[in-house]
């Protein structure tokens, strides 16, 4: 009898290190499920999948969720575990659902196996056991292994009770910062926004809350910020006994621009933002110098936070992660946290310093390949290898921008990013070396190759893109500017994602400002054209519109209207309609980029997803 597929899609696997020499990678599988075996295979463009690994399920004694406090080093966040023979293989999925339903199925299928009685629920690493730290990898597992149900069995703390754990006789108020699916029967499900009552916070990962009509569970202690808590201690930016002088010394002694820090207000209760800059001020302050901002609170309904007017949050850790990633008002992004005991917590940052400078010398220049909006790019070599050079415009960039920007972006790779190789600043004009696309921009590629390009290559570029977009979405950098004509096409006709984060050293108003006419409206999330709102979510809208550039093979969108008349139609609730080309489930995939709510809109990981199993059928 032939067996029966029961699942398949992408994931990612770690190398089970077999042996203790064998490297420990990452990589993307294509896994099925079906009624005999567990198999992975690469895919190879163009060929048949190579089949790399494949386990009986009769051999599996073990299928669970993995609670870890580890950070991840792949794109897909959720891991889970298959122990077989003697062997652990941590497998990743991009989303909670997908990773509960992989679990579920597996279970499924190994309920009748000889099965562990205990199991580790977190991982073998460095030679131990995260949670029971048990120094032998085959030692009994320190949990109960319940073979039906899925998730995690956590050490929880003690009942809840409602009086213990709090200080205060009126309730305390936690407010979720990201939707929570439960993991087992005493999670709650959280939704971003919403108001719990905190119960109980004696354990430092899993607080009990309790919700608007009274049910009660646990919640990652990550997941939730105290609505008027001030215990912000596990946050880095923040300084509790800090006087304004000390905190202005220690800023300026850090030195860099966006160095930032926040303290308790002499007023008690409220919190100030101190942070360094060295811009020019508009009304010639002195520079460089510390700026302080107060927190303030809106009463006008709920209660909400601001720096900046416009921009109003729940909790203070929303706010501050949002100034971390746009200025909106203040006058730097906050950049750099700074704290009392430890200096700058980004000295990672700086142990690339050396790394990231080109010497002119070595830098070869030769044809023009393209004009851009710093100024031109050129051919080049440099160190035996192709590259492109993008000149800077002396007035293009402010130049310390200029060198922070540049350092983030050198650390950000990934084989779908355009790689920057590092910059030159010791000539004028300054220049940005990158890897070398033989192909030059995407919406010019698809434009000169119209009427011959497959739906696999149509989907493949979408993937690409989607990928790329999914590790910046996972580093928290937003692209800001995603469009056909900033991702470049390789030799091999890979597309990868380029210009990410430029935007922000663009000085043009006209860039910048969504009034400006050089904006890209097109491309833009409502949030973003209203209140330069930028966020993962708004880099999802841009990529509905880059599908859609991709199934329109190259054509621009919305072509004979006006930013002004897209802008009114967009409110209307009117969208771009479905290229020719697109089958439904690709146009239904923009459709979902294109809500009018960012939270409405799917994450990059869950977009690589469904592109994925779109591709696997
Ligand atoms: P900008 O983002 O500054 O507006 P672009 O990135 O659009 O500039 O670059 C202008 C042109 O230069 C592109 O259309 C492309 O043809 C060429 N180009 C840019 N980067 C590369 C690269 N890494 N490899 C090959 N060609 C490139």
């Amino acid at each position: 009898m032939f067996p029966r597929v029961i699942m398949k899609g992408t994931l990612i696997k770690k190398s089970q290190q077999k042996k203790r020499t064998s490297p420990c990678n990452y990589k993307e599988r294509m896994f099925i499920l079906d009624t005999q075996d567990l198999k992975y295979s690469e895919r190879r463009p163009g060929k048949k999948p190579l089949e790399k690994g494949c386990i009986q399920l009769s051999r599996i004694k073990c299928v669970e969720i993995v609670c870890t406090d580890v950070p991840i080093p792949c794109t897909y966040k959720y891991p889970f575990q298959v122990f077989h023979d003697t062997h652990y293989l941590y497998i990743f999925a991009p989303d909670n659902d997908c990773r509960q339903r992989w679990v579920r199925a597996l279970k499924e299928e190994t309920k009748g196996n000889s099965l562990v009685a205990k199991y580790h629920p977190n991982f073998w690493m460095d030679g131990k056991w995260r949670c029971c730290q048990q120094a032998e990898k085959l030692a009994t597992g320190c949990q109960v292994y319940d073979p039906v149900g899925c998730g995690s069995k956590k050490p929880l703390p003690q009942l809840p009770d409602p009086k213990m754990g709090m200080q205060d006789p009126e309730y305390q108020m936690v407010v979720a910062l990201q939707d929570y699916t439960p993991l087992g029967d005493n999670d709650l499900p959280l939704q971003k926004d919403q108001e719990y009552i905190l119960i109980n916070n004696c354990n430092a990962d899993w607080w009990a809350v309790k919700d608007d009509r009274g049910n009660t569970g646990f919640v990652p202690s990550t997941y939730v910020a105290e609505k008027f808590g001030s215990n912000f201690e596990r946050f880095e930016w923040y300084n509790k006994n800090i006087t304004r002088q000390d905190a202005e010394i220690l800023l300026m002694k850090e030195g860099k621009e966006g160095a930032f820090m926040v303290r308790d207000s002499r007023q008690p209760g409220v919190y100030t933002v101190s942070v360094f800059s060295k811009a020019p001020g508009s009304n010639g302050e002195k520079n460089p110098r510390v700026k302080h901002y107060q927190i303030r609170q809106s009463e006008t309904g709920q209660t909400a936070f601001y720096l900046a007017e416009k921009y109003l949050f729940s909790t203070i850790p929303e706010l501050i992660h949002y100034h971390q990633h746009n200025a909106a008002g203040l006058i730097t992004r906050l950049r750099h946290p700074v704290s009392q005991d430890g200096g700058s917590s980004q000295e990672t940052v700086d142990t690339a310093e050396d790394h990231w400078e080109v010497d002119p010398q070595e830098l070869i220049l030769g044809k023009e390949l393209g004009s851009g909006q710093f100024g031109l790019v050129l051919e080049g070599k440099w160190r035996d290898k192709k590259v492109a050079v993008k000149m800077t415009r002396e007035d293009s960039m402010s130049e310390e921008e200029f060198k922070e920007e540049a350092k983030v972006m050198m650390k950000l790779s990934h084989c779908k990013l355009v790689q920057l190789y590092g910059v030159c600043i010791n000539r004028a004009p300054m220049c940005l070396v990158f890897e070398f696309m033989e192909n030059g921009c995407l919406s010019d590629y698809l434009r000169a190759k119209k009427g011959r390009l497959s739906q696999d290559t149509l989907l493949g570029m979408c993937l690409d893109v989607s990928e790329a977009m999914a590790y910046l979405e996972s580093s928290n950098y937003i692209h800001r500017d995603l469009a056909a004509r900033n991702c470049l096409v390789s030799k091999n006709n890979e597309v990868k994602v380029s210009d990410f984060g430029m935007t922000r050293l663009v000085l043009d108003d006209q860039y910048t400002s969504s009034h400006g006419s050089k904006f890209p409206v097109k491309w833009s999330a409502p949030e973003v054209i209203n209140y330069s709102k930028f966020s993962s979510k708004s880099d999802v809208w841009s990529f509905g519109v880059l599908m859609w550039e991709v199934y329109s093979e190259g054509r621009l969108p919305y072509e004979n209207r006006s930013n002004a008349e897209v802008v009114e139609s967009l409110s209307t609730g009117l969208r771009l309609l479905k290229p020719r080309l697109a089958p439904d489930s690709v146009h239904l995939l923009m459709d979902w980029c294109w809500k009018e709510k960012p939270d409405d809109r799917p994450s990059f990981a869950l977009l690589l997803h469904e592109l994925a199993s779109l591709a696997d059928m």
